[in-house]
């Protein structure tokens, strides 16, 4: 490339908006990554848009990050929260918007990231209207999703979905799968077509490893001497903190120590989350455990530092997980990870040198793999320290953003061919 201008990029993200608080129904891991994408980028040089679906009159339509960061939401389907399940009708509309928003400011995007397989379907029409290259994340895979649930939960819109993510596996020019594993499934289940390049998910190390245990728990009134076991994260049955509940309940160190339970993530009553949340409320309740659980509520970016250093563990019980962002948050902090032996916590946790990895839904071996780390500090400190150090090395965002700026650098300097701009496909 020659000049700073053609360094342009345009994230899609439909429904998970990169400017919205973190940790509510439907905005987690998503939602933080197309953030700290677009400003790594922005630092690199990149003019960076990210486009999202405003979801409430009261939202700017354009949140400006830095410099060359910005936000821009727009209209398509009614101004307000729409379960992704719901959203594919209204991504027709989402195109023209874009479409408008670039004539408007005289832009063309040669390069496309789209996140999510609803945003697949818009970067694919840019792709095929104005000849975009189009570089993909899944985040999650429906054929992967809908083998872990009941066949009553599948939605409606599962055949689209799986659909389109073959289609867009077979023809973006990249794809970026965020772990091995997930590779893997994309291979195994979707397609053996496409070129699939693995590029984690980043943390900020700075932030991340920036506060004591001890000074910690003094900001955050927890007694030193108590044994803290962390959840972070959404209320989302998949995230199998019912397993967590369970496995607490019967850890073999209550009389003993003091146990205790932080169970952090945002929800709204009502909504599916909330449900989740009541859910998991009642289940504390019944198991006689209201003495010594908590339930923070959504916790920013910014105090999430100070939780993960206050835990002596950290758990990510999930049934499935693409990345587990959690999971590298809790390591850059010197925090232990005790997670599920799946997807991209098999990657990320290093079982028996950065935290354990047990079977999910397995009580008692989370049970048993919480209470080793409890009851043996200098341990605990050994993993916290090797997974501090395992992030520095192969999951920071300065790394990551690296890598992502080759790829996209790579794409760009491939030979564009000239074609005059095409209408485009109708939903199909
Ligand atoms: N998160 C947050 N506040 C909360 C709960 C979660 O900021 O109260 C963030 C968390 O720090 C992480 C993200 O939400 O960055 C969750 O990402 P992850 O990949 O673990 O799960 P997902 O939400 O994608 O299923």
């Amino acid at each position: 490339m020659n000049s700073t201008t053609e360094k342009r990029i345009a994230l899609i993200s439909v429904h998970g908006d990169p400017a919205i608080e973190i940790g509510k129904e439907e905005a987690g891991g998503q939602n933080v990554y197309v953030r700290q994408v677009g400003e790594a980028l922005a630092l690199l040089g990149w003019q960076v848009d990210m486009f999202s679906r405003k979801v409430s009159a009261d939202q700017e339509t354009i949140v400006q990050h830095s410099r060359n960061c910005r936000t821009i939401r727009l209209t398509a389907g009614p101004v307000e929260f729409i379960p992704r399940d719901n959203g594919f009708m209204y991504l027709q509309e989402f195109v023209e918007q874009l479409r408008e928003f670039q004539r408007e400011n005289g832009i063309i995007y040669p390069l496309v990231h789209s996140n999510y397989w609803l945003s697949s379907w818009v970067g694919m029409q840019l792709k095929s209207i104005q000849d975009s290259k189009l570089v993909h994340t899944y985040h999650s895979l429906g054929a992967v999703k809908y083998k872990a649930i009941a066949k009553d939960n599948i939605p409606l819109v599962a055949s689209q979905r799986l659909a389109v993510e073959k289609q867009v596996l077979e023809t973006a020019e990249r794809i970026v799968a965020t772990s091995p594993q997930e590779k893997n499934h994309m291979r195994s289940l979707v397609s053996s077509k496409g070129q699939v390049d693995i590029i984690p998910c980043g943390t900020d190390i700075r932030r991340f490893g920036s506060v004591e245990r001890t000074a910690a728990r003094a900001d955050l009134g927890i007694d030193p001497e108590a044994k803290l076991v962390l959840y972070v994260g959404r209320f989302d049955p998949r995230k199998g903190i019912e397993t967590l509940v369970r496995a607490v309940r019967e850890s073999k160190l209550h009389g003993s120590q003091k146990v205790q339970l932080m169970i952090g993530g945002g929800s709204t009553p009502g909504n599916s989350d909330g449900r989740e949340r009541d859910r998991i409320e009642q289940l504390v309740n019944e198991l006689g455990m209201n003495e010594f659980t908590s339930f923070p509520g959504r916790l920013s970016q910014e105090v999430l530092p100070t939780y993960y250093a206050a835990a002596d563990v950290c758990v990510v019980p999930s049934h499935y997980e693409p990345f587990g962002l959690v999971a590298i948050e809790a390591m850059a902090s010197g925090t232990p990870v005790v997670a599920s032996d799946v997807g991209g916590l098999q990657f990320t946790v290093v079982n028996e040198k950065t935290g354990l990895l047990v079977p999910p839904k397995d009580v008692a071996a989370f049970r048993n793999a919480i209470d080793r780390i409890l009851s043996n500090p200098q341990w605990r400190d050994e993993l916290g320290r090797a997974g501090r150090k395992q992030v520095i090395n192969k999951f920071s965002w300065d790394g990551v953003a690296q890598q992502l700026d080759e790829l996209y650098t790579q794409l760009l300097e491939q030979p564009v061919k000239e074609q005059p701009v095409k209408e485009p496909a109708l939903l199909s």
